[in-house]
Order: structure tokens, then sequence, then C-alpha cells
């Protein structure tokens, strides 16, 4: 009898390994911790049960899948971060009473908090009596104390505290969902997780201001965003701070200008980008590397005019969906015409496949173009290279049949991870779209179709080793898709190319093939870009790099410096030889110092340097230098020559240099 009761209180937890075991019903995540390790026990901060993130002091009363998240999970690192706003907001009220607080949740490097002070000034000078009071409330040890509230109790808390931003964030609050958090003397309106208590918070960053209209709206009043971040351990926050600093140097918006590539003229207008003399070498170097890998695997190359008539975007439905937030229409003296600057390529494309009959036999048909659109942006938006208003994808549409879509999607990821290794990038990852499971009927194309699809973009991905993040519901309602992820140095993440499956395009183009059986059939269509945009890819690169890119890529290889005057004819000499083989760069013939010349090159991240003085003209040698490696002594221009063309023929670099 009392094993049989027994038997009934016990519940079956199964953890990400596979393993399951069972343990009393209404257990917390806490204690399945502890009954593995103390030390995991220590190290938790919360909980995914059954895929959703709960505090580890919640209750399980059914069967459940169970993750426990530490720091090292991105959702354990949420939980910490906002919980970390809770503790800035503590921190907040005790040294300014009667500031009132908006929201404070977790962002990908850290948290904000909105908070109105009522008038008060505030600046970075207040920074550290925040930081130092953090500290000492997170000492406490205080627990974060979770409880229901009635409506009513909870809007009669937040009055008698003359809180108004929480009293609106109540309203749009059902009765009977209402939870508060508590650590220490502070109480939030939250409805959580938060991590077990406020010690396991160390070490505390204060580290920006901004203005910011509560709820986003400019007709409303603007608050003060605190922005800060914190780590279990000070060592961290000292990388973190590292890390920052290192950004800051490698902004491509600075080393663009410094390295002369690219540069932006209000006259021209903003978020139009002008390429300058070296930065178009080093995009046409890019292109013309994407370009041959495209010729190899089986891409026709095209070009379409930058504008368009209205009724190619009413066709693809670009018009209805975009035409009044895309740039204004351009109208011709003839009556009647009207153009728009084209915002992609895809219908472009559509018209030259319908150019002669297609058959099955001609399938796939892989369109290629360096396509240069226009996209409105506001200004508020536009950021250096990686958000402007004009650039150039590396555009591809593929047209297939609808049992060739999984073939076609191996080869472009083949074709893409072939791209981030050539440029450097090891670390990456993918994102898989697809329907809503519950909603289907919001989704065009065949059930048939689109579960075909969507098991051929999950089965390439995992066939070419990609890790890779299944979402449901992020698909467009006309097609699954996969994005790709880099991770650069400095462990930033950045969104990259994307394949996209389409069946909405060949339909409104009415796009067909003749099939095996005589019969017309729909193609498929696959858009593709590996790079995204130049613009945006070359941002990318200078930041992952640091300006320091490989060498077939780098504006400039080498630098012949002569220590003086004497030297130059040797240099001018040695110079045409290198140009022969296609090594490029430059004489400095300045009357500098050679310390002087040496630096300049550093400065300007040219990867070979090439001393000539009265030794090395006498002995028919040159000293070379390498950016990152120094002296690699003297040697034969051939022994030189020969070095550097294999390292461009590697096709790979270390980024840290
Ligand atoms: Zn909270
Ligand atoms: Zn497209």
């Amino acid at each position: 009898m009392y094993l049989c009761t027994n038997f009934f209180r016990m519940i079956k937890i199964s953890f990400p390994d596979g393993q399951v075991r069972e343990y009393e019903k209404g257990i917390s995540p806490m204690d399945i911790a502890l009954s593995i390790s103390e030390g995991l026990a220590r190290n938790v901060l919360s909980a995914k049960v059954n895929d959703v993130v709960v505090d580890a002091s919640s209750k399980i009363n059914e069967d459940a899948k169970i993750q426990l998240l530490t720091w090292n999970d991105e959702d354990g690192k949420k939980t910490y971060w906002h919980s970390s706003a809770h503790l800035m907001a503590e921190a907040i009220e005790s040294l300014y009473p009667g500031t009132k607080f908006g929201i404070g949740p977790a962002i990908e490097n850290g948290f904000y908090y909105d908070i109105d002070l009522g008038g008060k000034e505030f600046g970075s000078d207040q920074f550290k009596e925040i930081e130092e009071k953090m500290i000492e409330l997170a000492k406490a040890k205080n627990e974060f104390i979770r409880s229901d509230v009635s409506k009513n109790d909870a809007i009669a808390y937040f009055k008698e505290k003359g809180d108004e931003y929480k009293l609106e964030l109540l309203e749009g609050l059902e009765d009977g969902s209402i939870t508060f958090y508590q650590q220490g003397n502070f109480t939030d309106l939250c409805k959580g997780p938060h991590i077990p208590q406020t010690g396991l918070i160390k070490a505390v960053k204060l580290l920006s201001v901004a203005g910011a209209y509560w709820r986003g709206d400019e007709t409303r009043k603007q608050m003060t965003r605190i922005y800060a971040i914190t780590f279990p351990k000070a060592k961290e926050l000292e990388e973190y701070l590292f890390l920052l600093e290192e950004a800051k140097k490698r902004d491509h918006r600075k080393l663009g200008k410094e390295l002369e590539l690219f540069a932006f003229s209000e006259k021209v207008g903003m978020g139009l980008p002008l390429w300058l003399p070296k930065g178009t070498l080093l995009r046409e170097r890019l292109e013309n590397f994407l370009r041959r890998a495209q010729i190899r695997a089986g891409y026709s190359p095209v070009v379409t005019p930058h504008i368009a008539s209205k009724e190619l975007y009413v066709t693809s439905g670009h018009y209805a969906k975009y035409g009044k937030d895309a740039f204004q229409p351009i109208r011709t003296p003839e009556e009647g015409e009207e153009f728009f600057l084209k915002p992609m390529n895809c219908p472009h494309h559509c018209e030259i496949y319908k150019t002669k009959p297609r058959s099955y036999k001609d399938l796939p048909l892989r369109l290629a173009e360096f396509g240069t659109v226009y996209r409105y942006e506001q200004h508020g938006e536009l950021h250096g290279l990686t958000r402007v208003r004009g650039f150039t994808q590396d555009d591809a549409h593929i047209f297939c049949r609808p049992d060739q879509v999984e073939g076609e999607f191996m080869k472009v990821i083949d074709l893409v991870l072939y791209v981030f290794k050539a440029l450097g990038f090891t670390e990456y990852s993918a994102q898989v779209s697809l329907r809503d499971k519950e909603n289907r009927e919001k989704y065009i194309g065949s059930d048939e179709d689109w579960d075909k699809a969507e098991a051929s973009i999950i089965r390439s991905a995992q066939e070419k080793g990609l890790p890779t993040v299944v979402e449901y519901g992020e698909a467009a309602f006309y097609g699954p898709k996969l994005d790709f992820m880099v991770k650069d140095a400095l462990g930033r993440k950045w969104q990259l190319g994307t394949i996209q499956v389409d069946y909405q395009l060949p339909q409104r183009f009415e796009l067909e093939y003749t099939g095996s059986d005589n019969l017309k059939h729909r193609p498929v269509m696959i858009h593709r870009a590996p790079f995204g945009s130049l613009e945006r890819f070359v941002a990318i690169l200078i930041e992952n790099t640091g300006g320091n890119f490989p060498l077939w890529l780098s504006p400039d290889q080498l630098a012949v410096l002569p220590i003086s005057e004497k030297y130059e004819d040797y240099a001018n000499e040695l110079f045409l030889r290198l140009q022969e083989q296609d090594l490029r760069g430059y004489v400095d013939h300045r009357d500098e110092k050679i310390g002087r010349k040496i630096r300049d090159a550093e400065v300007h991240k040219v990867p070979f340097m090439i001393i000539v003085g009265e030794k090395e003209q006498a002995e028919g040698l040159v000293s070379i230098r390498k950016k990152g490696h120094g002296d690699l002594g003297s040697m034969t221009l051939e022994a030189f020559m020969a070095l550097a063309q294999e390292e461009i023929h590697q096709l790979t670099f270390n980024s840290q240099q």
C-alpha cells in the first residue's frame, strides 16, 4: 500500500543527455541540481522546464524535460542580467529615493533599466556610487522571492509608491497572472524568472546612459536609460572591458577612414557609401573570388538595371507590401511611366527565367548577379557600412524542381562554408526558420512541398555539420530559410548570408517548366547570398581582422622601404619585379628615417615590409619584416616571392594577428 502511494508521488525527469531520473513530485530544479552535485547547484541560475525558463526554486509537479541553466547558457545569462537589473534598481532606489522605474530587460551584452529621476541631474560621474552600492547589496546575498499578487493589491502597492509607469504596465496585465519579485528592500512587478540570490553577482560595471522614450513613443516622457553589465567573476569583467576597447579600435567606420577604403559625403547623401580606390580594389577581389567559385558551382552571371517599372513590383507583390515605405517613384517626361529604384534583384531574375521555355532538363537554372539595390532606411537607423541605403548584394536565384531543393541547399552550404574558411571565419552556426506548426494555413505553397523542403534544409545542415538551431514560426509566409551566423575574433555574433526557399514569386510570375510527363510544372525559387551584401561583409571583415586582411585581400601587400635615397634605384628595381608577379604595394620614397617608414607601414596594416640598405644591395638580398611576426631575416627576392605566393594560395589566415 505504502509503495503504491509513493509510486504516484514520483515523477520522471529527463535530462538533455537523454538520462531519465525519478524524483518526488514538487521537486525544484535546484534540488535536482543538489542531487547531482553541490558544485553544480552553486552554479545554477535558472532552469528550462519543458522549454520554459523558470526559477530554480519553482516546483515541478509532473513528468518533465529539464535543462539546468548556468552562466554558460544564453538563457542562464539572460536570467542573470535581468536579475542584475533588479539589483541596480535597488541600488538606485536606496541612493535616490522616489525614483520611478520603467522596464529593465536583459540585452545581448548586459542589461538596462529605464528610470525617471524626477528631473534630478544624472551622468556617468554617478556610476561609481551605484556600482559600489550594487556590490554592497549583492554581498547581502538576498534571495529573489516570487509572490503571486492580485491586480488590486498590485495597483495599491504602486499607487502608494507613486510609480505611474508600473501602474500603466499593470493595466495591460490580467488578474491572476501578476507576480512580484522581492530582493532585500526592493520589490518589482515582474514575471521572472530570477537567479536564486544576489550574491551570485560579483562584478558590476555601468556602461552608459542615454535618453529613451517611455514605451519607445516619442510623444511620451523621456526617461533615463542606464546600460550596465555584471559578471560572476571579476576576471570576466576585466576581459569584457578589454574586448570592448578592442572593439572600439576595430570599428569599421574608424578603420575604413584610416585605411582609405570608403567614405561618406553629406552632399551625396546619408547611407550612400563612396568606395575609394583601395576599397574598390578590395571589393573587386571579393567579387572575383566569389565569381570564380560560382562559375565552378554552375552559376550563370547576369546583369540587370538599377531601376524597373512599377508593373514589375506590382506583379512581384513588393509594391503592395513596401510601396509606400520605399523610395518615391521616378517619373519620366512621358506620361504614365513610373519607375522605382531596385530594392531587390529577384523580380528581374524571374523575367530572365521567362525569356524562353524551360524544360525539366534545364533545371536547376542558377542566375547570379552582384546587384546594387536601394532601400529606404531612416536616418537614425543608418550605421557605417552595416546599415546603408544603397548596397550590392552577392545575389543569386536558383530555379529548380521540388526534388532538387535538397541537393541545391547542400551545394549552397558548401559554397558558403568555402567563403567563410577563405576569409577566416572559423566559428559559425545556422538558424533554420520553419513554419508555425499550429498555423499552417498562413503559408503559401503545398503542405507536401513545405514538409519536403523543411526536412531537406534540416538534413542538409546536419549533413554539412553545421551547428543549427531550429526556430518554428520564424519562416516567411512564402518559404522556409536558413541564416548563417558567424562569430568574430572578439566573440561577437554577426548575421551573414541567407538561403531562402520561395514558392510565391514563381506563382506570381507564372514561371513554368515542362516536366518529363510533358505537363507544365512550377519551379521552386531559392534566393541566396553568402556575404549578404558586399558593404556589410566588408564591415564585418574589417571588424574581425582589425584591418589585418588576409594577404590575398590586403589593399597593399608590401612596402619597399629604402634606408636612404642611395638605395632608391635598387628599391625601384625590386618593386618592378614584385609587380610582375602581381604583388601589390608601394615604395616609400619619402626622406624619412627608416623607423618612421616602418611605423607608418604598420599603421596602414601592410603585411610585408621589404627593407633595403647597403648590405642588401651589395649581396642582392632583401630584409623582410612581417606584421605581427617581426623580422624574418634576409633572403633573396625569389625566396620572398615564393613565401608570399604560398600565403596567398593558402586562403587561410590568423585573424588574431
Ligand atoms: Zn524581473
Ligand atoms: Zn531574391
